[in-house]
């Protein structure tokens, strides 16, 4: 139940956040009001940039759901020709585009000028195509059912709320698989559509969907950010974070560096996968140490923690009962049986072991005259010195 609730954590953000700013922009209606042309005008502006960035920074789906908004859009502001058509078949126009959200959340991203783009607007083609035929299958599926009693009353929901309701079981499902920002933006944009299409959310079309482009480009920032800050197998911050935290550090310090012992040979027991396991364990494990210190993944099976303002008697203790927690960690790994034989439940039997492994750590606090990187190479000295004692120390 946890792990639901951890998986949904950036949809359910993500939706909240969304709401509050939509309720704070209802709430000043009157001051943007005056201003709806323009925003009208700058909502262009912002498809074009949505389109390019996302497409630039790897985010196709983002830029792909953009293009379905500028083309609806566009149908709204009753810009293109085939405009008195579109009018009398908007349900059509609801199931094409939260079908084609749904598909876009089931897709990976790929770049979209290639023939991954091409297959992509392929696809949300004949979703459109799909959803038009829809409403005569859906209609012929009623005229069967009609007779059988227990149905009948559900027989109205067939042709618009079932698929409706579909979509959105995809989203959510896509949501707690992925995790991601960008699945979630997915989502937001099918409620807010659909709180449009419904008219619980009274507030104009241009406005609504400049606040989506501003949350897609937010996506877009954030994953570009994650990507460039975060270490993808740890998920801790990378060394590139580090070196960006150091430059606003104060002139007190202590700095600490970690290292697994005896990784090599581990690597070589259990195999590089159960390595990269137990090293993503590892650090989830140093990560929830409250010790008051910031932990980085500095590289390999090596981490940092930088102690802002804290002396090194202050942060002895704090490294002594991280060392102590790696070493008391029972993890538990899943190793795949190399003999690829189903069990009886037909699953791939899988080996479940519990290992350990202890780390040692070495720190050093700033000293006069000595800039970032040379405190750490003071506390790298250190490590070595835990190293050549035995292991599985703390050594200053
Ligand atoms: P010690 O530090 O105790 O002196 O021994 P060690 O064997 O840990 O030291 P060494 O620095 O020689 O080896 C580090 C090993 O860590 C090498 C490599 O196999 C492993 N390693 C480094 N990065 C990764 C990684 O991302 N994944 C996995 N699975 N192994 C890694
Ligand atoms: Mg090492
Ligand atoms: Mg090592």
């Amino acid at each position: 139940m946890i792990q639901f609730f951890s998986a949904l954590k950036s949809s359910v953000f993500s939706l909240i956040a969304f709401f509050i700013t939509l309720s704070v922009v209802n709430h000043f209606q009157s001051y943007w009001l005056v201003k709806i042309n323009l925003i009208e005008q700058v909502l262009y502006g912002l498809f074009v940039i949505t389109i390019l960035l996302s497409s630039y920074f790897n985010r196709s789906r983002l830029a792909l759901a953009a293009l379905v908004f500028l083309l609806f859009y566009l149908n709204e502001s009753q810009v293109l020709p085939w405009q008195t058509w579109l009018l009398s078949h908007r349900e059509w126009l609801l199931l094409a585009s939260t079908g084609m959200l749904s598909a876009l959340s089931v897709l990976k991203d790929r770049g979209l000028l290639s023939t991954h783009g091409i297959y992509r607007v392929l696809l949300l083609s004949s979703i459109g195509v799909a959803s038009y035929y829809w409403f005569d299958i859906a209609a012929l599926l009623v005229s069967q059912l009609a007779d059988v009693a227990t149905i009948a009353p559900w027989l109205k929901f067939i042709t618009v709320e079932l698929p409706l309701m579909v979509f959105f079981l995809v989203l959510v499902w896509r949501c707690l698989r992925e995790k991601s920002l960008a699945a979630a933006a997915l989502l937001v944009s099918y409620c807010l559509w659909l709180g449009y299409f419904y008219q619980i959310i009274v507030l104009p079309w241009s406005v609504l969907l400049s606040l989506m482009m501003v949350h897609y480009l937010c996506v877009v920032m954030i994953d570009s950010y994650f990507l460039a800050y975060r270490d993808e197998l740890t998920s801790l911050p990378s060394r590139r974070a580090l070196n960006q935290r150091a430059l606003s550090l104060g002139r007190k310090y202590t700095v600490a560096m970690l290292d697994i012992d005896h990784f090599k040979k581990f690597n070589d027991t259990y195999g590089h996968d159960i390595g990269d396991q137990v090293l993503k364990l590892v650090a989830s494990k140093l990560a929830q140490v409250k010790s008051a210190g910031k932990v980085f993944r500095y590289g390999g099976e090596e981490f940092t923690i930088v102690f802002p303002g804290k002396s090194p008697e202050q942060a002895q203790p704090a490294l002594e009962a991280v060392r102590q927690a790696v070493q008391d960690y029972k993890i538990v790994i899943r190793q795949a049986q190399r003999k690829s034989k189903k069990s009886r439940t037909g699953k791939k039997s899988e080996q479940v072991k519990s290992v350990s492994v202890t780390i040692s750590i070495g720190y050093a606090a700033r000293a006069a005259k000595l800039n970032f990187e040379q405190t750490l190479k003071l506390a790298d000295q250190a490590l070595y010195r835990a190293k050549k004692s035995g292991r599985n120390n703390v050594s200053d």
